[in-house]
């Protein structure tokens, strides 16, 4: 059996009270199991997580107990009694932590999502509930980029043309990670703390599932994020 590999993304967050990591394609990622294992991984507890039901959609909830959860793509808590965690395979995953306030957050941005202005949103409910907009820490990771994100006219139009570049005949390459980076920077989060991989998951098979490539049989990477 392969070993499996993830990203541990703690550091980035600059607090020994934030642990959060990133699975590889070697990882397994269909059972709620393998959350949990990526979770012990870093150092956050294996029976704490929460794993939404992700429908492309801009739905928002604030948890605080582990389990099962329908219809949402992005998660919110203050409780280090849960491990917020998502499933992507070109998608941005989006991690965002307010250190100093315990405030987490996790979302599911595709270009959908984006579109309807989940990370805003979400932004915005982690103020509400008690979080800084000068104090949070915002990652995207390893997400399809502008090389490989081909769009039609009909997705294109809802995007801002500085995000965009022709493709062949009516169609773009969109930069979605541009597009989040502009709305986090609208909602006031402070330049310094944005991240971002700079890894395309449809340019690096050996590393990544991506939707694009594949198809339905994509597998999907993990995401997870909790407070100690
Ligand atoms: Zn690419």
């Amino acid at each position: 059996m392969p070993i499996e590999s993830y990203m541990d993304l703690s550091d980035l967050f600059r607090s020994d009270k934030i642990r959060a990591a990133f699975s590889l394609r070697s990882f397994n990622n269909k059972n709620l199991g393998d959350r949990g294992r990526l979770s012990t991984l870093v150092g956050l507890d294996s029976n704490h997580v929460v794993k939404p039901k992700q429908v492309h959609s801009a739905e928002i909830k604030f948890v605080d107990i582990p389990g099962e959860i329908q219809a949402t793509d992005a998660l919110i808590s203050k409780s280090n009694s849960v491990v917020l965690s998502i499933q992507v395979a070109d998608c941005i995953p989006l991690f965002l932590a307010d250190p100093l306030n315990g405030i987490i957050g996790l979302v599911h941005a595709g270009w959908r999502g984006v579109e309807k202005r989940i990370i805003p949103d979400t932004v915005n409910k982690m103020v509400r509930k008690g979080g800084s907009r000068d104090g949070i820490i915002a990652f995207m990771g390893p997400s399809i980029r502008q090389c490989c994100f081909e769009i039609g006219p009909d997705v294109s139009k809802k995007f801002p043309i500085d995000c965009l570049i022709n493709g062949n005949g009516d169609r773009s390459f969109l930069d979605l990670q541009r597009v989040a980076t502009n709305q986090l920077i609208h909602s006031q989060i402070l330049a310094k703390n944005i991240l971002s991989s700079e890894e395309c998951t449809k340019c690096n098979p050996d590393k990544y599932f991506s939707y694009r490539r594949s198809g339905e049989k994509a597998g999907r990477m993990i995401s997870v994020i909790g407070l100690t």
